[in-house]
């Protein structure tokens, strides 16, 4: 996991050091080296690596990859067209809705390879790959980044900077150690994935159980899903909102072993679960401190995950060519990088991580999921709003009372979006 690989020197500076090469991190080195930027690419992992997720990829992720150039990647996947829904004696199949402005289907693909194709993407771009090393601190100089300290095979190393990405995922040691905090007073997800095989790993939809419940029966304020990976595998997992004031305090990989009995032959499982690994999600951009003068946080990191479904692929891809188009425009990105991440996606993420935490109180899913799946409209916009397929550009009815709602929740929030 920590082994370099052979060939690859640690650079003394560069123009841009991104930290963190998943879909973030990788995407914005992709980017910031078609402009013809010197840039260094830092994971602390060794490449190809497993990252926990449910591989699913939305239309909007699928027009991420496509916007990189990399829509080939997914030739031999499954088109997944929407989709299907399950709860309360129902099942509905519900399509992407046709108007988006994203592409018409989604895909799903193992991370391992999803996060190891965009990083040599980004290395046959000109990007200067260093795996297995490890950024642990940053020297300041007059309110900026300097330099970055590097720890690789015990040794250390400094990378001086003219500016820094970090799109060090879900805990971000390197924001934390520039002032990123999490809050976690909004709600916050806990999940777990799976990986098994499955006679319908070629399906068009993305499975999804609204209805989540644990071994002793007790409906559970999340879903379950099945994705399917087009190479006899689906990913199954299941995931659950939190808030400090209402943890989930429950066992993950037992309400995962009893969800995946529970949809075996539906989706004509043919083992049991297996690499069964869980982890925390930062959503509905709940952090503060996402930039200073010469650095900018991105993706899970910034908390970019969407509140109602624990989806962040697309908001990593979407968040590096953002971040990369500001490396041109601005001098310092103290309040440049939170103002844009709050014109873009600060309504949508107030009112979703307002309804997740009105879905942590134990009486909300059933009240609203019971006549809520029997209502196709209302489905649809689910998946909508769980596709993540709304944008600020969209000016029909639903789009239009979702961004109501969400400019009324951040003006009643003591805390928008990242702040
Ligand atoms: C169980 C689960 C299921 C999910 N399912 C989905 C899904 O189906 N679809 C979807 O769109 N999203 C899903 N998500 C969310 C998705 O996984 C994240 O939003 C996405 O990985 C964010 O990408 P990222 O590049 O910001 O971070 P990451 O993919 O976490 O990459 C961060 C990288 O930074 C590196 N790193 C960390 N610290 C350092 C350091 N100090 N120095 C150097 N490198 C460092 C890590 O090694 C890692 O490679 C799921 C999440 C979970 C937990």
């Amino acid at each position: 996991m920590t082994s370099a690989t052979p060939g690859e020197a640690i650079g003394e500076s560069a123009d841009l050091l991104v930290v963190g090469a998943g879909p973030a991190g990788a995407a914005a080195a992709a980017h910031a080296a078609d402009r013809g930027s010197d840039v260094i690419l830092l994971d602390a992992a060794v490449f190809p690596r497993d990252k926990t997720c449910g591989d699913g990829l939305t239309p909007r992720a699928v027009a991420g990859l496509q916007r990189l150039g990399m829509a080939s990647l997914l030739d031999d996947r499954p088109r997944i067209r929407g989709l299907e829904l399950n709860g309360w004696g129902t099942r509905r199949r519900v399509d992407w809705p046709g108007a988006n402005r994203f592409g018409a289907y989604g895909s799903a693909i193992a991370r391992t390879e999803l996060d190891d194709a965009v990083r040599r993407s980004a290395v046959d771009r000109g990007a200067r790959m260093v795996s297995g090393a490890k950024a642990i601190g940053a020297q300041m100089v007059g309110g900026r980044i300097e330099s970055v300290t590097v720890t690789r095979e015990g040794r250390r190393h400094q990378i001086r900077v003219r500016d820094v990405i970090v799109a060090d995922g879900v805990r971000s040691g390197l924001g934390r150690s520039l002032g990123r905090q999490w809050h976690r007073d909004t709600a916050f997800g806990v999940a777990a994935r799976s990986y098994a095989d499955s006679d319908r790993a070629d399906s068009e939809w993305m499975g999804s159980h609204l209805e989540l419940r644990d071994p002793a029966g007790d409906l559970l304020p999340g879903y379950g899903w099945v994705f399917p990976l087009g190479n006899g595998t689906v990913n199954v997992g299941v995931g659950a909102l939190a808030t400090d004031k209402r943890p989930a305090s429950m066992a993950l990989r037992p309400i995962l072993e009893h969800y995946a009995a529970m949809v075996g032959d539906d989706w004509r499982l043919t083992s049991p679960p297996r690499a069964i690994a869980s982890a925390l999600l930062p959503m509905g951009g709940a952090v503060s401190g996402v930039a200073g003068a010469n650095w900018m946080l991105i993706g899970d990191a910034a908390a970019c995950v969407n509140p109602l479904n624990g989806e962040g692929i697309d908001y990593a891809i979407e968040t590096a060519a953002l971040a990369v188009a500001m490396l041109d425009d601005e001098n310092d990105y103290s309040t440049a990088w939170p103002a844009l991440l709050r014109r873009e996606y600060g309504t949508a993420f107030a009112a979703a991580r307002r309804a997740a935490g009105l879905l942590t109180v134990p009486q909300t899913v059933p009240l609203l999921g019971r006549p809520g799946i029997r209502s196709p409209r209302l489905m649809s916009t689910v998946v909508r709003v769980m596709g993540n397929l709304l944008t600020p550009d969209d000016a029909d009815l639903i789009a239009r009372a979702w961004r109501s709602a969400g400019r009324v929740t951040a003006r009643l929030e003591d805390r928008p979006p990242f702040s």
